[in-house]
């Protein structure tokens, strides 16, 4: 086993890699390993439905950098952009545009022991001393809140605005009781998952990151997960000798969504102090 790269820049999906299979996390984001597999069934509509999440929240960020509404309703051209480019129109997250503070497309970053810690919003907005994080999600199913709650995204997203987030707030960095994170499904508009925050928790969730960064970066090696279902929608099942057959969307809870919606170039993002 080689040294393991550092520093390293750790991730919400890579995270969340490593906690669904070790093995996972060492093929894509040591090895960085592409391989042919689908993820899910249909492959054609599964890929679609990729794609049109990825200008789905294209769309929602010009959006909020201020293209008119209406110049954008002429890109959401498919029938699934349409329907969710008409469920996002009729939120009153509409109105947020209008807030002096709101930061689409916020990348924070904060060091974690010898490595990175980096997280890219949908959204942030600062109103009246709070801060609500808006992430915006395509999944063909509502997943359960306690999926949600359980999801690395869930735990990263909310401690590292409180490590990094203090230039969102005249150089002061934010309480955990101050912030909220909302996850918004473009399907069911009207069902959105809140997630308050509170020093315990935040307490809690920072030191789980830095003992998984730990435990990760110390790793002697990284088996396959002992949870077959994992490999239903894992690209590396056939690598893995974990069956061919990739799982049905219709039957994940959130998995088939492309956590990678925008590429970040990790390497050129400044470490921010905190
Ligand atoms: S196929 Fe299964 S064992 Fe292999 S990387 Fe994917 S989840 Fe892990």
């Amino acid at each position: 086993m080689t040294a393991f790269p550092t520093p390293f820049t750790f991730s919400q999906s890579s995270l969340q890699d490593y906690a669904d299979c070790p093995r996972r996390f060492q093929l894509r984001c040591i090895n960085q390993l592409s391989w042919p597999a689908v993820d899910a069934e249909p492959v054609v509509e599964n890929e679609r439905r990729q794609i049109e999440g990825q200008l789905f929240h294209r769309l929602v960020q010009q959006y909020y950098l201020g293209l008119p509404s209406e110049n954008l309703s002429l890109m959401a051209n498919t029938p699934n952009l349409e329907r969710w480019w008409q469920n996002f129109t009729n939120t009153d997250m509409k109105g947020l545009r209008d807030l002096s503070g709101i930061y689409p497309e916020l990348t924070l970053s904060a060091p974690i022991g010898n490595h990175r810690l980096v997280a890219k919003y949908d959204l942030a907005a600062v109103q009246n001393g709070q801060v609500t994080i808006y992430d915006w999600k395509t999944y063909a199913r509502r997943p359960r809140d306690e999926w949600m709650a359980a999801r690395w995204q869930t735990r990263v997203y909310r401690a590292l605005l409180v490590q990094a987030g203090a230039h969102l707030n005249s150089g002061n960095s934010f309480e955990p009781e101050q912030i909220e994170m909302v996850y918004w499904y473009a399907d069911y508009p009207s069902e959105p998952t809140r997630f308050k925050y509170d020093a315990d928790q935040f307490k809690r969730d920072w030191s789980a990151i830095e003992k998984v960064v730990h435990e990760i970066s110390s790793a002697e090696d990284f088996p396959l997960t002992e949870d077959e279902k994992m490999c239903r929608y894992c690209v590396y099942r056939s690598y893995c000798n974990r069956g061919t057959q990739a799982g049905q969307m219709d039957a994940a809870e959130g998995e088939t969504e492309s956590e990678t919606t925008f590429d970040i170039n990790f390497e050129q993002i400044g470490e921010i102090e905190f």
